[in-house]
Formats: structure tokens, C-alpha cells, sequence
């Protein structure tokens, strides 16, 4: 058979970029005369030269700070003990946290009617936003399928959130304690990021002074996390007021990491933040991945929720160019997620939350006990944060010395606070099995008891507690 080769230049222009605009003109040198090439100096300069490939210095400062420290510690479980790692984020690693059947049948079933093989639109298929725009209006929010981008995991829609807000010389605002990703986006991108603190003895909400102290003329974003991690704070009603008092004041966007949206204990009640405001546009970012403990499907959203058109129509034209770059999530769960979202029983919810709660009251009330810790009671999420008054414990120069001892005696691993800017705690995460993490008490008691020291009367610890319950 015979085969015609169509050389790019040969084709209309369209039809090789899909740009209508003039194409610019290939200079000889470029394409037809090997003998121009040999009299090209920088040619030349290029054939005597040695290899030097160098990576883009953005991608070597695209640095996660939990992988950054934690690959500088020296951690060497003891071998008499097993190892628990209460350090990773992703409940299905025991085994014990699953997804439900009518998660796996609805993935089953996508998957056997062969219908999502192929590429679906960037944003994502019209029947899945749809889907995804009624589970967002669940949680009180105005959303049509529109005003749904969705992306692989929660972690891309932030990308784009940030991205499209992102423009040289501006500032977005991060809490600190906070999930050290936005961080970790932000070397990508034309954006500095400022920190704003949250507040222990307040159950980590927001110091509002301090948030707005923080504002100036560049911020273009208020990063916020709600359910938080590595808190596992919840905020209630109205300290959310007073966070969008301050957006509504300045005049700044919300992104809003919701992704625990609705792992919340008895107790407590999750408010989406776009549903307390009509003024203050806001891109909500979540995804299937831990409420729905499916952490790998990847499958993340961003709701655009602008009642009064501030965002205007650059912001979503912006996003779907955006979404373009990876052509949206994978198809399969594009096809799963209508019958996940309606067919998954609340009893599923029920139990997560049931066996997390049990997990962050037993730990809560133990570690308490501890001498030298001051553990803050969770509300939600997966995680606990522990004070470590480092006074208490003059064995060690610093708290990530005291973890790396922990795992060489008791074999316990959790992430120290500074990979969430916030030394002097540590994080906890609660999604494991219950017998699991009574051993991982125990021996966290062992420890304490081994290394407290106390030249003072008074126990302050014990104090600090009483005052912050
Ligand atoms: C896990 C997590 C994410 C990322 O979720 P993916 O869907 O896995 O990308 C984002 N934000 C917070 C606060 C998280 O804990």
C-alpha cells in the first residue's frame, strides 16, 4: 500500500494547531537547506558542546515539605516491635476503611458497559458534572453543571484553583498549621505564599486579626480548609461568617479545600462555606477521595459558586483552558460517579465516622493523660494534632529528634508538625484499626514516661489542659 507522507508544513495551519491566526513563516534554515545548517554558528556551538541537560529550576523548587523531611530523618523501626505508622493519610492502607459495595458495583459496572473508554470532554463529561453539581447543592450550594471542572483528585483542582488566580507579584493566604500542599503548587506558579495562624486553644480556628493583618493590594486568594488537616478542627457557623466578613471587606476569592466536607463527630455540622455567602465568589475543591475512601480513583471538583458574577467569564474560560492541559480525570470514574454519589448509603458515612470518632476520643483521652503532651481535641477529618512541650523532654534537641527516637524504640511514626509549618507538634492520623491504635498508646505512654523530666512541683501540662477543656 502505498503512503503519502504529509509533512506538517504542507497542512492548512488550522489543522495542525487548531489556532486560526497566521503561522509564522519557517525560515529556510529551519526546514529545507542541510547546507545553511553546517555554516550555523549556534548549531555549531551546539554539536561541540558536552550534554547538559538541566532541569527547569521551577520543578526542583516544587518541593513537598512532608517527603523533604521526612527523607531527612533517620527512621529505623525497632525490630522487636511492629511498626505502626500513623503517618499517612490514606485510610484504605489497613484494610479496615473500604469502599462499600455500591462504590466497587457502580466502578463495575462503568467499566463492563465499555461506554467511557474513550477521551471525555477536558472538563468532564456532562452527565458526571451533572451529578456532581446536584451532590454540591446538597451541601446548600447554587450549582449547575456549568459551574463544575472536575479533575484527578482533589489535589488538581487546587492546581487549577490557584493557577487561574495566580498572576506575577501576588500573594495568596495559607493556614498555618496547614495541609503543605498549596505550598508545594505554588513553585509552578507566579505566586508568594503568606501564612495566616489558626489557633490551638481555640480549636484551631482562624486568627481573624491575623488573617486580615495579612491582606494587601496583591492578595489575590484566601486559601482555606475546612474540615482541616492536620487538624481535624471544624468550623462552626459563625467563625465562617467572620472569614467571609473579611473576604467581602477586601474584596478577595475564596479557595475552599472541603475535601472532609461532612466527616464530622456527633456534635458538630459542616457548612459549606459558599453556602453561608451570596457576595464572596468562591471555588469549592473536593473529590471522592476521602469520603468516599478512594483515595487512587482520582476523581476531584472544583464548584464555582458565584451568585453576584464576580469572577466574570475570563475565570471560566480560564479553567476549562486550564483543564485542558491533562484532558480531565480518568473516564472510568467519570462514567462510576453519578452512582456513586446517589447509590452510596449514608450508613457507610455512618460507620467512617462512627469508628474515626471512637479512634480520636480514645486517643484524645489517653494522650492527655500523657505526661508532657497536650493533645487537641479533634472535631472531624482524620487526624489529631499533640502538643509537645519540648521543655519536658530535655533528651532531645528537637521535636523531629524525639519522633526519630520514637520510631527507633517504639516503632510509632507520626508526622512531625513541621511539615506543616508548625514545629513543637506532632500529627496523628486516626483512620486506623481501633486495637492498632490502643498498641500505638501504649507504647507512646512507654515513651513519655522513659524521657519526661521534670525539675518543677507543678505539673503545667496538666494545667494547660484543664484550661483549654
Ligand atoms: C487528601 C487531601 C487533599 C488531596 O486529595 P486528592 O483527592 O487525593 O488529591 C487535598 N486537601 C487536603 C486537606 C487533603 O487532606
Amino acid at each position: 500500500m502505498e503512503s503519502t507522507v504529509t509533512t506538517a508544513s504542507s497542512l492548512p495551519f488550522s489543522m495542525t494547531n487548531g489556532f486560526s491566526s497566521t503561522p509564522p513563516q519557517p525560515t529556510s534554515t529551519e526546514y529545507d537547506n542541510n547546507d545553511l545548517i553546517e555554516s550555523n554558528e549556534s548549531l555549531t556551538i551546539t554539536e561541540s558542546r558536552e550534554w547538559s541537560i538541566r532541569a527547569s529550576p521551577r520543578a526542583l523548587a516544587t518541593i513537598n515539605p512532608i517527603r523533604k523531611i521526612v527523607e531527612t530523618m533517620n527512621l529505623t523501626p525497632n525490630r522487636e516491635k511492629p511498626f505502626i505508622p500513623l503517618s499517612i493519610g490514606d485510610p484504605t492502607l489497613f484494610g479496615n476503611f473500604k469502599p462499600c459495595d455500591e462504590i466497587i458495583d457502580s466502578m463495575l459496572t462503568t467499566v463492563n458497559s465499555s461506554k467511557y473508554n474513550g477521551y471525555q470532554p477536558a472538563s468532564g463529561h456532562e452527565d458526571a458534572r451533572k451529578a456532581v453539581a446536584e451532590y454540591c447543592s446538597s451541601y446548600g450550594m447554587d450549582i449547575a453543571a456549568k459551574d463544575i471542572v472536575l479533575s484527578s483528585g482533589c489535589s488538581h483542582a487546587l492546581d487549577m484553583a490557584m493557577a487561574i488566580l495566580a498572576s506575577p507579584g501576588c500573594n495568596m493566604l495559607v493556614p498555618r498549621p496547614g495541609f503543605p500542599l498549596y505550598k508545594t503548587l505554588s513553585a509552578l506558579m507566579d505566586v508568594q505564599i503568606k501564612y495566616y495562624n489558626l489557633i490551638p486553644e481555640r480549636n484551631w480556628q482562624i486568627d481573624i486579626d491575623d488573617l486580615e493583618s495579612k491582606i494587601d493590594e496583591h492578595t489575590t486568594a484566601i486559601i482555606y480548609n475546612n474540615p482541616s488537616n492536620p487538624c481535624g478542627s471544624v468550623f462552626p457557623e459563625n467563625h465562617i461568617r467572620q472569614v467571609l466578613n473579611v473576604a467581602e471587606r477586601h474584596h478577595i476569592p475564596i479557595i475552599a479545600d472541603e475535601i472532609y466536607e461532612n466527616i464530622v463527630f456527633p456534635g458538630h455540622e459542616f457548612h459549606a462555606i459558599a453556602s453561608l455567602t451570596d457576595d464572596v465568589p468562591v471555588l469549592h475543591c473536593s473529590g471522592t477521595t476521602k469520603k468516599f475512601l478512594i483515595p487512587g480513583w482520582r476523581l476531584g471538583w472544583i464548584a464555582i459558586n458565584d451568585k453576584k458574577d464576580r469572577f466574570g467569564l475570563n475565570i471560566r474560560t480560564g479553567l476549562n483552558s486550564l483543564a485542558q492541559r491533562i484532558i480531565g480525570p480518568n473516564s472510568l470514574i467519570q462514567g462510576a460517579i453519578g452512582r456513586i454519589l446517589t447509590k452510596t448509603p449514608k450508613s457507610f458515612f455512618d460507620e467512617i465516622i462512627a469508628n474515626v470518632h471512637r479512634n480520636a476520643d480514645r486517643a484524645f483521652n489517653r494522650l492527655r493523660t500523657m505526661k508532657g503532651l497536650t493533645p487537641i481535641q479533634p472535631a472531624g477529618a482524620f487526624y489529631i494534632m499533640v502538643h509537645i512541650e519540648m521543655k519536658y523532654f530535655p533528651a532531645f534537641h528537637n521535636d523531629l529528634h524525639l519522633v526519630e527516637t520514637l520510631v527507633a524504640e517504639e516503632s510509632v511514626f507520626c508526622l512531625p508538625g513541621a511539615c506543616f509549618e508548625y514545629p513543637g507538634y506532632v500529627r496523628l492520623v486516626l483512620a486506623i484499626d481501633y486495637d492498632m491504635l490502643e498498641e500505638a498508646m501504649d507504647r507512646i505512654e512507654l515513651f513519655t514516661n522513659r524521657y519526661f523530666t521534670d525539675d518543677q512541683t507543678t505539673n503545667v501540662s496538666n494545667e494547660l489542659d484543664i484550661e483549654m477543656n
